[in-house]
């Protein structure tokens, strides 16, 4: 009998995709469509088109994560550590955890932001371009009623012409077309159709419009004040949790383009200037592996390291609460700055 030829992963592809789906499964799977036409071929051309993805697969709306269950959650599972009997942990309290970093010796600047997809839009790889319109006017009403001590202004990138665009860039606001990742998973069609960003008046909240997700929900502060920055994002997404109905689901949170955001959906993370460290990169890598932390590069994800200055975030999103997430950052930064201090 012929051998059946395989999925057209590359050989030296390691990614999460190919570690989990097999040829069977693969068949079992490829005729089904989510309700909004999502199928697994589509859901998996960024890792076929990709041989260095690390996952490569996207969701096209939050039925993909029922439909492509059987790929998806050994996938989810993997990525983010958990134990049997998993579930979405929620709860966002205030946080009281001291500024790591006072004197700004080794910390630039403190991140956190969470994603979040409405329910009734299919996801940003799935989405026509009068979607994508219809998703940013939903959004602009909801910042319009915000309460008077959140609100701020709202700019759609195609209100923009290119100074304008690049001064907003300059100041990290903007967010470009994204990587060849997000490209081959269509989340870059019609950029920058449908695109913006709303900031807060202090510009430490902001949130993006029709990025990877519908929203990704952000605040970002100079320093090491991680708790402050938690505590201001929060009051942001309980507010807009109250306007806009994002989808969700009890077990695995909420749910996002990336199974790796599934959950809280939260990455918290520090820019962190490590002189010393960055001439010792696997002693880094162990602290941080050891905290549950990642080490991307200063222009984020699959960027490099520039000048010693290293993005520092939690791993797991799912089956730990916000909470837990940002105090283990602060544990993990401070092992981290007082390894660069014993250097
Ligand atoms: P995410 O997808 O989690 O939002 P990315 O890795 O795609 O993050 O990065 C998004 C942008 O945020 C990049 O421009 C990156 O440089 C910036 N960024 C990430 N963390 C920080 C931080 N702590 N301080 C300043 N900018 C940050
Ligand atoms: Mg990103």
């Amino acid at each position: 009998m012929k051998a059946e030829p395989g999925l057209p992963f590359h050989a030296f592809s390691q990614s999460k995709i190919k570690q989990y789906l097999t040829l069977t499964l693969y068949h079992e799977l490829k005729t089904i469509r989510t309700p909004s036409g999502y199928s697994l071929d589509q859901a998996i051309r960024s890792g076929i088109e990709n041989p260095d993805s690390s996952i490569g697969i996207y969701a096209g709306d939050m039925e993909s994560y029922d439909c492509f269950a059987p790929v998806l959650l050994p996938i989810i599972e993997d990525y983010h550590h958990l134990d049997p009997g998993w579930s979405h942990k929620p709860g966002l309290e205030d946080a009281a955890l001291p500024d790591l970093d006072p004197e700004q010796t080794f910390i630039r600047s403190s991140r956190i932001r969470v994603a979040r997809n409405l329910n009734g839009f299919p996801f940003s790889g799935n989405m026509t371009p009068d979607q994508r319109l219809a998703l940013e006017e939903t959004v602009k009403h909801a910042f319009k009623t915000l309460p008077e001590k959140l609100s701020g202004a709202y700019i759609s990138f195609t209100d923009l012409n290119e100074k304008q665009f690049n001064a907003l860039l300059e100041k990290g606001l903007a967010f470009r077309k994204g990587d060849r990742f997000m490209d081959a998973a269509g989340i870059n069609r019609d950029y920058p159709l449908g695109r913006g960003i709303f900031t807060s008046r202090d510009k430490v909240v902001r949130v993006w419009v029709n990025e990877e997700d519908h929203l990704r929900i952000m605040a970002q502060s100079p320093g090491g004040d991680i708790a402050n920055v938690f505590n201001r994002l929060i009051q942001m997404m309980k507010a807009l949790d109250n306007r806009l109905d994002f989808a969700f689901d009890r077990k695995k949170g909420f749910l996002t383009a990336c199974p790796t955001n599934v959950g809280t959906s939260m990455r918290a993370g520090v820019h962190i200037h490590l002189d010393k460290l960055e001439q010792k990169p696997s002693f880094l890598e162990t602290i941080a592996t050891d905290h549950h932390l990642q080490i991307r590069g200063t222009g984020g994800e699959k960027t490099a390291v520039e000048k010693a200055v290293f993005d520092i975030s939690n791993v797991r999103r799912l089956g730990i609460s916000a909470n837990t997430i940002v105090k283990d950052l602060h544990r993990g930064v401070q092992a981290i700055i007082q390894a660069e201090r014993n250097l």
